[in-house]
């Protein structure tokens, strides 16, 4: 993509992104949550559909001239029907965490009662971080992974259930490797009488892709964000049963946002048709393919991999605890490199959240650029030898030139 007009008008701007350009080129992204977009989103993105209000739904808006509009919406809306096998979708979510506020608004009142899993385990900060709404507004209970397997205990999920009764359980996460047993969260809250709700954010891809349980069926609600590993625009999505469509609408507009960014709806419109096509089944599986890769390079090169392994596009590594490293160390050592990582809390962690034991490493943005097996034992080596050569500048420096050179084989869509 070239950027004539900012260049000639704006500079300052035109410089930053150029510079960032070379950033996501040169550079070895391992962040979990990340991708790269294709050029058909960047172009809806960057497209006249932004000029336009659109308060309310297709065919019931509260401004006029949307009747263009409108198709736009109904398209994404199709589509993401078609490719999560769901009754009702509502689009306009700006991000995760404000289409996870219109969940909680939709089905539940303050003080309310939820179950979700434990933030310093793998939950999201909106599964009831005291400094977020979802903290602040209702009476969060953990559940916790096991600490011999660092897996989930299903067990211990209804045991809680039980003795609780929560009026909502939460089942997802940000920094978890293991595959979520959807069908016994939907017993247990079916025991409990209380609502199930699925965040897909990280993983929403592998499900569309056809690698994972889809858990739209299960669930009563689901939401996803749609620029992690679903490969679209910066936003998010609530799916849902026809007998929560209307809360769920409600409190999307007008409980938490005004109007909808068009552009960007139509963006999710060209990602959604993308994930329907063969080809992304096969970038899905290729994620996961990757990421047991990546961790099986590293279990080799002596690192602990939290839980043994991964079931999808993302690992933990025990830093501390296999090679006594701290995560915010790696973490600055890396991004010296060009590889981009998250310090990240593991299960049980001794240390705290600003210097936890841990990294979370992911491969779906890596996968996009065409990286496969063999090139996460080059990505394992340059990691590892970073981090051992750690204080040794002279090292690091050319470490950072051969990560240069690795990243430019593999090309970024959008950049030249
Ligand atoms: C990323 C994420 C979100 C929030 O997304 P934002 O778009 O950053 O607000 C919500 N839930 C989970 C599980 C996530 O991983």
């Amino acid at each position: 993509m070239n950027y004539p007009n900012i260049q000639a008008e704006d500079l300052a701007v035109y410089e930053i992104i150029k510079r960032e350009e070379q950033r996501q080129k040169e550079g070895i992204e391992l962040i979990a949550s990340e991708n790269y977009v294709s050029k058909a989103v960047l172009e809806a993105m960057g497209s006249v559909l932004t000029n336009k209000y659109s308060e309310g739904y297709p065919g019931k808006r509260y401004y006029g001239g949307n009747e263009i509009i409108d198709q736009a919406e109904t398209l994404a809306i199709n589509r993401a029907k078609e490719l999560f096998n769901a009754e009702h979708v509502n689009v306009q979510p700006l991000s995760g965490s404000p289409a996870n506020l219109a969940v909680y608004m939709g089905l539940l009142n303050p003080g309310d009662k939820v179950l979700g899993f434990s933030l310093d385990q793998g939950g999201h900060l909106s599964h009831g971080h005291p400094l977020n709404f979802s903290g602040k507004l209702y009476t969060i209970i953990p559940y916790f992974a096991k600490k011999e397997t660092e897996i989930i205990d299903m067990d211990e999920v209804e045991e809680i259930a039980l003795r609780e009764k929560p009026k909502m359980i939460l089942a997802g996460f940000s920094a978890y490797s293991r595959d979520l047993d959807w069908k016994r969260f939907r017993i247990i809250a079916d025991k409990v009488g209380a609502f199930l709700f699925a965040d897909i954010a990280h993983i929403a891809g592998l499900i569309a892709g056809k690698q994972l349980e889809n858990p739209v069926p299960i669930c009563d609600v689901v939401s996803t964000t749609t620029h992690k590993t679903l490969r679209g625009p910066r936003g998010a999505m609530i799916m849902c049963k026809e007998k929560f469509a209307s809360a769920i609408d409600k409190a999307v507009f007008p409980g938490v946002q005004g109007g909808p960014h068009d552009h960007i709806n139509a963006a999710k419109a060209i990602a959604y048709g993308e994930a329907l096509k063969p080809e992304f089944a096969e970038y899905s599986k290729q994620v996961i393919k990757n990421a047991r890769a990546l961790a099986s390079a590293l279990q080799n090169r002596g690192y602990r991999i939290v839980s043994g392994g991964t079931d999808n596009h993302l690992m933990l590594v025990d830093l501390f605890g296999s090679k006594q490293i701290t995560g915010k160390e790696a973490e600055k050592t890396l991004e010296h490199v060009g590889i981009s990582i998250n310090k990240n809390m593991i299960p049980f962690d001794p240390r705290k959240p600003m210097d936890p034991s841990g990294i979370r490493l992911g491969t779906p943005a890596l996968t996009t650029r065409g990286a496969k097996e063999k090139d996460m034992e080059t990505v394992a080596d340059l990691l590892d030898s970073a981090l051992i050569h750690r204080t040794d500048e002279n090292n690091l420096a050319e470490i950072g030139h051969q990560v240069k050179e690795f990243s430019l084989n593999f090309p970024v869509p959008g950049i030249e």
